[in-house]
């Protein structure tokens, strides 16, 4: 039975947003959460862009070592025969990758502008899929930008062209979030259905249906006869009013009336990481998750009116859908509200000391040397995020010293 997957983008599309970004080190926080959580694939940045570079071996390093395994790693490129020599020139061990080239007659006349016509977008998309193969990538995608505005045929051809090229699947992009989940069910199942290769569902929210068209898309691609991987976001952060949510897909797929038990995720995801990954996101991120987001916001579980408090007081199952603690909600958190000592870029040893002798499990260290050895590395992560490091962050930097020097060089090319 065909089944759902995660691929979370945040790290791409989230990161490319207007005005939004993350510190390398946060976006690998992000990758080992979502990893924790049983995300299937993280789309984790740009093989092609050289200040990515470290951060992408680094990545790939603790994949190596164990730490970012299983979650799949991959990265995005265009879909040209350039970008994809390049990239194994830059990342020759990188083993996934989404290749992405524009579809619809409004971006090849509005965008190619008479440079490149239908054929030939199926040709650079071809050969690119051909020259991944031959370097030897484990996965590839096919990414068909503006999918939704795609001839429909047209789109068929392109999926079978994919497949018969080697590609391992074909991701429908409705760029500018102009399906509803009633067009984007019929086009997949007929995608499906035609070109006989798994989906992936990648949405836009522009018009408030990113979550309800991604899960409408898999169900297409399931009774298609294909497996579906649907594109999320932490907190839905993505390209203008963002993608699909990762948590709200994950609960929609979970607790969705007549979904669950049909359409299920193909492996096992730990909802219970939510509350933390979707803070953590909020924080780095530096963008408040909304009072009323599905699961994590501040009134999903909140009542006052009258009738409500009386019958959630009575049986919770009378006004919510799913209990907080599925999502690793229900501990009290301890703000500070007197002294506070902060990491920072001009941060001393006594404070620092102070700072990682007050963990939950304190980080001690062996001598004086190791500890401003970490110290300093602390300070450039700071230097990076610019914002006080969480516990996991620091934890990781006095783990992975090495990994983390990795991640905070940054040096232009000459
Ligand atoms: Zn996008």
């Amino acid at each position: 039975m065909p089944a759902i997957y995660l691929i979370d983008v945040t790290n791409r599309d989230g990161v490319q947003t207007a005005r939004l970004g993350l510190s390398k080190l946060e976006k690998t926080m992000l990758n080992i959460y979502l990893n924790e959580m049983g995300v299937f694939q993280s789309e984790f940045g740009f093989p092609t862009t050289h200040h990515e570079t470290n951060y992408i071996e680094a990545n790939l390093e603790l994949a190596e070592i164990g730490v970012l395994t299983p979650i799949r790693l991959e990265g995005w490129i265009r879909a040209i025969v350039e970008d994809v020599e390049q990239t194994f020139q830059m990342i020759p061990n990188i083993n996934h990758l989404n290749l992405s080239i524009s579809t619809s007659d409004q971006m090849i006349n509005g965008k190619f502008q008479g440079r490149k016509t239908r054929d030939d977008v199926l040709k650079d998309m071809t050969t690119a899929v051909t020259a991944a193969r031959a370097h030897g990538a484990e996965s590839v995608g096919a990414n068909a930008e503006d999918a939704s505005r795609t001839d429909l045929n047209y789109l068929v051809e392109f999926g079978q062209a994919a497949k018969e090229h080697g590609a391992d699947r074909l991701r429908y992009c409705d760029t500018l979030g102009y399906d509803n989940p009633f067009t984007i069910y019929e086009t997949v199942r007929t995608l499906a259905e035609k070109a006989e290769i798994p989906i992936e569902l990648h949405c836009h929210n522009d018009l408030g249906m990113a979550v309800a068209n991604s899960i409408a898309g898999a169900m297409g691609a399931i009774d298609g006869g294909q497996d579906a991987y649907i594109n999320t976001t932490v907190n839905g952060i993505g390209e203008r009013a963002g993608n699909a949510d990762l948590i709200a897909v994950i609960l929609a797929i979970k607790k969705s009336k007549e979904f669950a038990g049909t359409y299920e995720l193909g492996n096992n995801v730990d909802l219970s990481k939510a509350w933390k990954i979707a803070k953590f996101a909020s924080y780095a991120f530096g963008v408040p998750i909304p009072i009323n987001q599905p699961g994590v916001g501040a009134n999903a579980f909140a009542h006052e009116s009258g009738i409500h408090a009386d019958g959630v007081l009575k049986d919770p199952e009378n006004y919510e859908l799913y209990d907080y603690e599925e999502l690793g909600r229900g501990e009290s958190e301890l703000v500070e509200t007197g002294r506070e000592i902060c990491t920072g870029e001009y941060g001393g040893i006594s404070g620092f000391s102070h700072i990682m002798g007050k963990m939950e499990i304190p980080v001690k260290w062996q001598n004086r040397e190791k500890a401003n050895e970490i110290m300093e590395l602390v300070r450039y992560a700071n230097v990076e995020s610019q914002k006080p490091l969480v516990e996991d962050q620091l934890v990781f930097i006095a783990k992975y010293p090495g990994i983390a020097k990795k991640l905070l060089t940054l040096t232009p090319l000459e």
